[in-house]
């Protein structure tokens, strides 16, 4: 169930509204999504097991800026390990907390 995984890690709430509303669209896009196959590795070039990674990549040409969904091809080492579209903040830290703390209480100075 990967498919899920991503999908829930990202918006549970608009994902459950997701696939009560286009449930058939949903399930066979992000299987395409997570299906690893044979190919060539963009990053180290090398020929692996790849994974499709979709980014959504911005070009700018002749002054107009224009959207695309650009995929690339990792192996599972160079595979981008950061999700962007991943809400899971880890919690801070207890260091974090008290320099967090710390600039507070210089601002109240
Ligand atoms: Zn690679």
């Amino acid at each position: 169930m990967d498919f899920s995984d991503k999908f829930y890690a990202k918006n549970a709430a608009s994902a459950r509204a997701w696939a009560e509303t286009e449930p058939k669209k949903h399930e066979v896009r992000e299987r395409k999504h997570s299906e690893p196959k044979m190919g060539i590795c963009e990053k180290c070039k090398k020929e692996a097991l790849v994974r499709p990674h979709r980014s959504r990549e911005t070009d700018i040409k002749d002054g107009a800026a224009s959207y695309g969904v650009v995929v690339h091809y990792y192996c599972e080492d160079c595979y981008p390990q950061s999700r962007r579209n991943t809400p899971t903040e880890p919690p801070m830290s207890a260091k974090q907390v008290k320099n967090l703390l710390r600039g507070a209480k210089k601002n109240l100075r």
